[in-house]
């Protein structure tokens, strides 16, 4: 039987691809595992095809989680700073939208090169597509049972995304695994998402679909998930509902059956 891996990382996406360049580069023997024909689709797609990769003003504020102390300390280890050096290393030309976000001028598929590049410099390696059947843990050590045979390793890191556009390759696969190993799992709800009317009752609004407008939003109730939130940013009223960044802001605070507010 041959050496086991340090790592076996399953789903090479924006998480996935990172986190193996990076062990790669600290001398980890790392395969990364996926079942899509083509890597990085989320990507691809990302920021209209221009890759939204990071924003010059982000802190621990800006990230929705029940255990906030976590960013706290990802983000003292590496910062938004630290991917811009990145990115500038291997000069992919950007620019600055809107509040500090920062887009390629070209193309996503550079932030994929990027991903892969770092993934060379730690001689990872990366197999796909691949079907993982099952994982289980067993004499001390990982078994990752796929349609090519099984691979052994000391550890596993599941990155495997989250549920939005099945159509490129996603599925539910990490949460299954969780619920496998008898982890807590918070349910999974969409966020930074448009609104859709499932009422006749804004119909009189569709006339004005095409409409922006700067607004103040709030939504959320306290001491529930993430509290409330306030924004001052733009609404766009569409044909189906109510969109644009101040809508896509608040939907992460939103709860079915709750009110938003909007002056
Ligand atoms: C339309 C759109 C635009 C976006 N724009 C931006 C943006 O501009 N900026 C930004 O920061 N974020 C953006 N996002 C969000 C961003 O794309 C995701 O947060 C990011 O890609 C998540 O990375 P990930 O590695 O966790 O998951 P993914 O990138 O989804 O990667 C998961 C990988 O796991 C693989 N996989 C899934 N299931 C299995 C399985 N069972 N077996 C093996 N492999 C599996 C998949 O094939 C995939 O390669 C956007 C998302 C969408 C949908």
């Amino acid at each position: 039987m041959s050496k086991p891996w340090d790592a076996v990382i399953i789903g090479g996406g924006a998480a996935g691809l990172f986190c193996s360049g990076v062990a790669g580069q600290l001398g980890k023997k790392v395969l990364v595992l996926d079942h899509a024909e083509v890597l990085g689709e989320k990507i691809r797609i990302s920021g209209g095809g221009r890759c939204n990769f990071t924003n010059l003003h982000s802190s621990p504020a800006n990230f929705l989680s029940l255990n906030p102390h976590y960013v706290k300390s990802a983000l003292a280890r590496y910062s938004a700073q630290d991917f811009i050096k990145l990115v500038q290393t291997y000069r992919i030309a950007y620019h600055e939208k809107h509040q500090g976000q920062l887009f390629c001028d070209d193309s996503a598929k550079q932030i994929i090169d990027m991903l892969m590049g770092e993934c060379a410099k730690g001689k990872v390696q990366i197999r796909h597509p691949v079907v993982i059947n099952a994982i289980s843990y067993e004499g001390g050590e990982w078994l990752i049972q796929t349609d090519s045979g099984v691979e052994h390793s000391r550890s596993v890191v599941m990155a495997t995304g989250g549920l939005p556009v099945p159509a490129i390759g996603a599925t539910a696969f990490s949460l299954d695994i969780a619920k496998q190993y008898g982890l807590r799992v918070i349910d999974p709800r969409p966020a930074l998402v448009p609104l859709s009317f499932t009422s006749g009752e804004f119909e009189n609004l569709n006339a004005l679909a095409g409409l922006s407008l700067p607004v103040r939003i709030a939504a959320g109730s306290k001491g529930d998930r993430y509290g409330t939130c306030r924004f001052h940013e733009d609404l766009l009223l569409t044909h189906k509902g109510l969109s644009g960044p101040a809508v896509l802001q608040a939907s992460s605070y939103w709860a079915e059956g709750e009110a938003i507010h909007i002056d």
